[in-house]
């Protein structure tokens, strides 16, 4: 896998500095203790110009998981969202992915991080490929992980933190060591939760059924964005838990997220799924979706945020 390609610079606590400057010190709290919130978001280019696809409702996001461990952000809302589209538009950037990240800096070793002043900073990277392999848009091979899902009431899963990604750090080793492309998570109640960074739908007769937060889940922009789409095409929907055996007897299974967008799953556990194909209620859902985030659908077009240019 490569790694990523770097940007002219980085915001950061206020100021655009070169890529290589940005740096953070050794004895950050955030490093130690994982006590940063952080985003992911997309900009992409449309006829009007590179826009940043709903960036107002992932820095609410963020904002809303920093709140969950006392986190103080020093800059506005508002702030955060010029910065970012400042960034796009001094890089000279079209198609990226966007990472803003908010983290208690050095001040202290106490796990209280009291006192510990907060840093920001947004990078921006142009995008390079897909997320899970060149030809994941067609579909992705899975596996349900041996790594368990930890429960919301050790780490709250609708909260962004950057120390509860070694749950999902474990989980992708393990679909990677097994040859897997994306794990699938179990909660601590043995039903389904969703991937190491993705949402999942199970398509049923047609049904697109989707978990809730009490799944332990990340309440996904892309999950909210679909079910929204889907209302839209006349595609049912509902919002219940999922189980192995929903996965297993599923007519097609799509994962949703920033990095992999609409991406289908076409195998469980090395049994196809979908007959091994992207299946047709997918298939339609992708496209509208892709649709939307280039700019070609005037009806979503309030989500996007143009840079301008
Ligand atoms: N679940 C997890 C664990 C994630 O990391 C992500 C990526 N942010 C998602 C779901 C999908 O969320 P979104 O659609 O907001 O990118």
């Amino acid at each position: 896998m490569a790694g990523f390609e770097r940007a002219e610079t980085i915001w950061f606590n206020g100021t655009f500095v070169p890529w290589d400057e940005a740096r953070v010190h050794v004895m950050a709290h955030g490093l130690h203790y994982g006590t940063g919130v952080f985003e992911g978001l997309r900009s992409y280019g449309t006829p009007d110009g590179p826009a940043i696809f709903r960036l107002h409702d992932h820095i609410t996001r963020m904002f809303e998981s920093a709140a969950m461990y006392e986190m103080e952000i020093p800059y506005s809302a508002e702030a955060l969202v010029e910065a970012t589209l400042a960034l796009i538009r001094r890089n000279g950037l079209i198609d990226t992915y966007i990472r803003p990240i908010a983290y208690f800096d050095a001040y202290s070793l106490s796990v209280w991080p009291r006192g510990c002043p907060v840093s920001v900073a947004i990078a921006a990277m142009p995008r390079k490929g897909a997320y899970l392999g060149a030809h994941a848009a067609d579909g992705v091979r899975v596996c349900i992980s041996s790594v368990r899902r930890f429960d919301s009431a050790a780490i709250p899963t609708t909260g962004k933190a950057c120390g509860q990604y070694l749950n999902s750090v474990r989980a992708v080793q393990d679909a990677m060591r097994r040859g897997f492309d994306e794990a699938i998570f179990l909660n601590q109640q043995g039903e389904v939760a969703e991937g190491s960074g993705e949402n999942l739908f199970v398509v049923r007769d047609g049904l697109l059924v989707t978990n809730a937060a009490d799944a332990g889940i990340l309440m996904g922009i892309t999950r909210a964005s679909v079910l929204e789409l889907a209302a839209a095409l006349g595609i049912p929907s509902r919002v219940a838990p999922i189980t192995l055996d929903d996965l297993r007897s599923a007519d097609e299974l799509f994962f949703t997220g920033t990095a992999v967008e609409v991406t289908p799953i076409k195998e469980l556990d090395g049994v196809a799924i979908s007959g091994g194909t992207r299946g047709p209620v997918t298939a339609r859902i992708q496209q509208a979706f892709l649709n939307i985030v280039q700019g070609r659908d005037p009806r979503y077009r309030h989500w996007l945020a143009y840079t301008g240019v």
